[in-house]
This record gives C-alpha cells, structure tokens and sequence, in this order.
C-alpha cells in the first residue's frame, strides 16, 4: 500500500493518506508520554506491540458485531482504517477505582465498582483533558445526545467483551480509554483510535502486576516486557518484535482488594 502524505502527528501516532479513498494509514510510533506531555520518552519495540495487541482486539470486537475503523494490518507499524471525524471526547471506562478517580474523589485505589462507570474528558492537550458532563457534549455541539446514547452502550459493550477476553488470560481490566468518531465514507458513528496497553490499566489477575503505561507513568521499569506478556498471552507474539529478554513473572501471591 503506497503511502501518501502525513495528515496528522499525535504523540504515539501518525496518520498517513493512503491510495484509497476514505481510507488512511495509522502509524504507530515508539514515543511515550505521560502527565499532559510532561514526561516524553522513545520505547524501543512499542509500537509494534501497540499495533498487534491492538489489531487482534479490534478484529475479535468486529466479529461481535462493534464496528470500527480497522480495515487491516498493513505491517509492523502500520495498519489501514477507516478515515474519520474524531468526536473530540476520550470515553474512559472504569470497574476497579484507580488513577484519576482516586485523587479527584478520594476514593479508595482497588474499590471494586458495583457497576461500570463512563467518564468523559474533552480532548485538549492545553486544558489537561478535563472532565466534561453529557450536557455539555451537547450544548457545545461535540456530538449529539442520541450519538452518545449510542456511544455509552457500545462503551459497555466493549467493556463487557474485554473483560471476559482478558479474564481469559488471567488478566484483570481496572479501566480503560476509547475514541469514536464519524466515518467519512458513511457518516456512521464508530470505534476509533486504538487499545492497547497504553490506553487500558491491565493488572495480573493473581499479583496485580500493572502490564501496561502505568509502569511507564511510574517508572516501574519493564514496559515492552509488560506490552510483551500482554501480546503472549493473546497468543499474538509469534515473532520477537525487540531484543529484549521475555519478562519473568514472580509466583503468584494472594492479593487482596477492598469491595466497597
Ligand atoms: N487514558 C488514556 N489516555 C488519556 C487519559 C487516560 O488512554 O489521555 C486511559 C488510561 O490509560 C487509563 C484510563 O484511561 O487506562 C483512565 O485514566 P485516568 O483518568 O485514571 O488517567 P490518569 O490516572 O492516567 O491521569
């Protein structure tokens, strides 16, 4: 697939033109950032990791009836989607209190939730992404009151899906971040961006071991291996994307969590 000119650079992504209409090229970078860009760094291999783990969700969310812009893996780095107006809100989803929520209502970290919560945070890098209300995505015209209808249900829908699919794998889903956006070519509504380790909070089930960004955020250490073992235990790792040495698990120990 040729590749034709760069229409937009995000901080782990670059979107390319691609020969097709209404289709483009997504590319991702091995560039990590954290707390609203203050902390930048290049991981070497995550990228590749991002664009499988990512592929293999998005591919398996399709066969269950959730479109999104994933027409199909181009190579390593690359992958061909659908061209799309992002709604400019991130969807966050969360089961298990952590991270933002914590400091914002002092809730206690690990606080199992009776139910999925969906949060809405206004894109925009200079204003931090702040927490917006439904009200005003509507007021200012971001998306429309029965769009986001449409999107909180495929928000728990998707939420449903990745939870089983990473229990399978003995991983739990503490929370995570999704983009929609309207598809050029039809208008639809539809899942976006991408999911992967740097947009979920994955814990091991039995250690509450963090396999994703968060080990970057706090300097943990270990962060393709974490992306690694992720990719593994989809059962997507059939090559050695980095030469790094597979990450070793301590035995699993009884972790406790709060339920509220
Ligand atoms: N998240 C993301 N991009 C963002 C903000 C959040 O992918 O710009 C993801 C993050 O990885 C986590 C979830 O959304 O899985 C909730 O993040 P939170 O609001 O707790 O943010 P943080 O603690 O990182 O400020």
């Amino acid at each position: 697939m040729k590749k034709g000119k760069k229409l937009y650079e995000g901080k782990a992504k670059i979107i390319f033109a691609s020969a097709e209409k209404n289709l483009v090229i997504q590319h991702f970078k091995d560039d990590a950032t954290a707390f609203n860009n203050q902390k930048k760094a290049n991981i070497e291999g995550k990228g590749i990791l991002n664009n499988r783990i990512s592929e293999h969700i998005l591919s398996a969310l399709k066969d269950v009836g959730i479109e999104n812009h994933l027409i199909k893996r181009l190579n390593m780095r690359e992958q061909l989607i659908d061209l799309a107006e992002i709604i400019p809100i991130e969807f966050i989803v969360r089961n298990i209190v952590t991270g933002s929520l914590t400091k914002r209502l002092g809730i206690e970290e690990g606080t199992i939730l009776n139910k999925p919560l969906i949060e809405f945070c206004y894109k925009n890098d200079q204003l931090g992404d702040p927490l917006v209300s439904r009200e005003h995505i509507d007021v200012f015209g971001w998306a429309t009151l029965s769009e986001l209808n449409l999107i909180t249900d495929q928000c728990l829908r998707i939420n449903d899906f990745l939870q089983g699919m990473f229990r399978g794998i003995n991983i739990k889903l503490i929370d995570f971040k999704l983009e929609f956006g309207k598809r050029k070519s039809d208008g639809k509504i539809i899942l976006a961006d991408e999911i992967s380790p740097d947009t979920c909070r994955l814990w091991d089930a039995d250690t509450d071991k963090k396999l994703d960004k968060d080990r970057f955020r706090k300097d943990l250490g270990d962060v393709v291996e974490a992306y690694q073992e992720v990719a593994r235990r989809l059962g997507i790792l059939h090559e050695q994307v980095s030469n790094v040495r597979p990450i070793k698990f301590p035995k699993p120990t009884a972790v406790k969590i709060k339920k509220k």
